[in-house]
């Protein structure tokens, strides 16, 4: 089994990245993708740790990029990126510091609400480089405003609470085109939590190379359908099972519950290949 979606400390997982491969290696993944939200510096420690400790699973350098079609959330992986490209890295550079501006209004706001969390412990539980709503959310648990990161989107800084500050805009044509630039497949995940099919028409006409067919949230219908939709489209289909170490549908999203086999990964090797190859 190869899970291609877990996140790291990076962002917003709980484990780093040695834990998430050593914890890999032990329940027998073949493959693991650290599929970091707007980050690619999960993947140096990955590969730092790996010269020092060789495994038998496979790595695979991944991203996940957060953007906004139409006002719904569009998830978009990358699969194979080139993690030193510069154009890649100056763009979340970017996307770094708007979060970070965000993060300190979401703070104020729930100050001026009464609730005195401090932007230093929402920092400090963001240990990484990505600062979101979940650490937010995490600080509100932390001094016992809420008692779950579900109660504080619900109440606070879900859309359309009080608190909720919208993130920068950031088009899924843009996040495809970047992944594609710094070399990589880009993909689009979990098309299950989008709200309706044509939302995953038009970003299939975007230029993705597949789907994230196999995931924790969807049923056995969507599978079915999204496994239509890959040889209707001649798309890639990938998995994988969000993990993040805990919190949210934490029994859902255990590590490797979802993924794929050996020959889809290898279609997704072959892709990748020949991407390479015919570059200009
Ligand atoms: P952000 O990118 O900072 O807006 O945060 C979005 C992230 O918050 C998502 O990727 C989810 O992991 C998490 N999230 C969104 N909605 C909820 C919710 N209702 N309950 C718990 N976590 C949520
Ligand atoms: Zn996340
Ligand atoms: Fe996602
Ligand atoms: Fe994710």
């Amino acid at each position: 089994m190869y899970d291609l979606h877990v996140h790291s400390t990076a962002s917003d997982g709980l484990l780093n990245p040695e834990e998430l491969l050593v914890r890999a290696e032990e329940i027998g993944l073949k493959g693991l993708a650290i599929t970091d939200h707007d980050t690619v510096h999960g993947i140096e420690e990955a590969y730092a740790f790996l010269t020092t400790n060789p495994l038998s699973l496979q790595f695979i350098p991944g991203i996940e990029m957060n953007t906004e079609l139409d006002e719904n959330e569009v998830h978009i992986l990358g699969y194979f990126i080139d993690y030193h490209n510069s154009r890649l890295l100056h763009r979340l550079e970017e996307i770094r510091e708007a979060r970070w501006d965000r993060a300190r209004k979401m703070v104020y706001r729930l100050k001026s609400m009464g609730l005195a969390i401090s932007f230093e412990q929402v920092e400090k539980l963001a240990q990484g480089d990505l600062i979101g709503r979940p650490h937010v959310a995490r600080a509100l648990t932390e001094k016992g405003y809420v008692f779950s990161v579900k109660e504080a989107f619900d109440k606070f800084i879900g859309k359309g609470r009080p608190a909720y500050v919208p993130r920068y805009k950031f088009l899924p044509r843009e996040a495809i085109e970047l992944i594609k630039s710094a070399g990589g497949v880009p993909i689009l995940a979990h098309p299950g939590l989008l709200p309706n099919a044509e939302l995953v028409y038009e970003i299939i006409n975007l230029g993705i190379a597949g789907l994230e067919v196999y995931y924790p949230e969807h049923t056995p219908q969507q599978i079915g359908r999204f496994l239509q939709l890959c040889q209707q489209f001649n798309l890639l289909v990938t998995g994988g099972s969000d993990f993040h170490g805990t919190g949210r549908h934490e029994s859902r999203n255990r590590l490797g519950c979802s993924g794929i086999d050996v020959n889809e990964f290898n279609l997704l090797c072959e892709y990748h290949h020949g991407k390479q190859i015919t570059i200009d």
